[in-house]
């Protein structure tokens, strides 16, 4: 009987410093792991450093490596969205491509997978090497997630992580455009297991993930599980308007009594500009959705593969 396969799937884009590493990490991994096979499906985010030149010649050499490449970037989401798609494994492993995501890690993966495990979640035991900026942010981030969506999502577990067959087949059957991945693999399920570790530095290279791409990633996340955001403004709108109307009534009982000199400019002022203020941000979260709808309707593919090494053409 053959050894299961195992698919690794490693998004990059502009990681030629540190794919060589990488590349060196999985073979060490694949000498000594001898219960299963591997097949290593780098996806090429539209680097411009020469770094699928790196994996195509890994390819060259060892038939477990293979290269998938976009025509240009289309984001990590949809890079990976790519290489799971491509992968034929019995189980698949996403990971970062800069060494972050220790693959040593992955044979306590497979521990579990082989014990029955259907997912099983890669847990970073400290952000100690996060900035305290990163750190709170996620854990705001996190808190309000699991508050307004119907999914939970465990803070401190990425992408990193091992699904099985079923799983990824599940996960394939989500046919929208703006994808949040953590978020649709916990809204696909599975009983987890986790596994923690201690997530490393970067071992060369930098951060994709500015914090104004990390905040816009947030509010994809937000706004694609939930329409908390949307529903809000109906109570906020209410609330409003009944304080208004007590107000109304106050200001009422003044005039009857006499008691108004003349002005009302701070009162006036005030509320223009509070009722102005809660329009736009009602109008800028129905754009959210109506943004998001937009993109959906024009079901544009997801990504454009422009090469895969060794093999076929093939379309997202
Ligand atoms: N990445 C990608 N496309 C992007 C941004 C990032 O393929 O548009 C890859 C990147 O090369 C790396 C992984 O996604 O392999 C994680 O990115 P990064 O290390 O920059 O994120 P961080 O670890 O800082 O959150
Ligand atoms: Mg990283």
């Amino acid at each position: 009987m053959g050894r299961p396969l195992v698919s690794l799937v490693l998004p990059f884009r502009n990681e030629a410093a540190v794919l060589p590493a990488t590349l060196e990490d999985l073979r060490l991994l694949a000498g000594h792991e001898d219960r299963v096979d591997f097949e290593f499906v780098f996806v090429d985010d539209g680097s411009s450093d020469g770094g699928a030149g790196l994996v195509r010649l890994a390819a060259q050499e060892d038939n477990r490596f293979r290269l998938v490449r976009l025509s240009r970037g289309f984001g990590k989401e949809a890079a990976m969205t790519a290489g799971i798609r491509s992968a034929t494994g019995a189980a698949v492993v996403p990971m970062d491509a800069d060494g972050q995501d220790p693959a040593s890690l992955i044979s306590r993966f497979i521990d579990h997978w082989l014990d029955g495990a259907q997912v099983v979640l890669g847990r970073r035991r400290s952000r100690a090497n996060d900035t305290w900026a990163k750190r709170s942010s996620a854990r705001a981030f996190y808190w309000l997630f699991n508050r307004i969506t119907s999914v939970q999502m465990p803070p401190d577990v990425g992408d990193f992580r091992l699904m099985d067959r079923a799983v990824v087949d599940a996960f394939l059957e989500f046919p929208e455009r703006e994808r949040f991945l953590k978020g649709l693999f916990a809204y696909v399920g599975f009983e987890p297991v986790v596994v923690d570790y201690e997530r490393q530095a970067r071992s060369g290279g930098e951060t994709k993930f500015s914090p104004w791409r990390l905040w816009n990633f947030a509010l994809d996340g937000l706004f694609s599980f939930s329409s908390a955001p949307l529903r809000m403004w109906t109570y906020v709108g209410s609330i409003t308007a009944a304080l208004t109307m007590l107000y109304a009534a106050f200001i009422f009982g003044l005039a009857a009594l006499g008691r108004i000199e003349v002005s009302g400019y701070a009162s006036i002022i005030i509320a223009v500009l509070m009722m102005g203020a809660l329009n736009l941000i009602g109008v800028g979260i129905v754009g959210e959705y109506l943004g998001r709808v937009y993109l959906e309707t024009k079901q544009r593919p997801l990504y454009i593969v422009s090469e895969v090494f060794p093999d076929r053409r093939q379309r997202g």
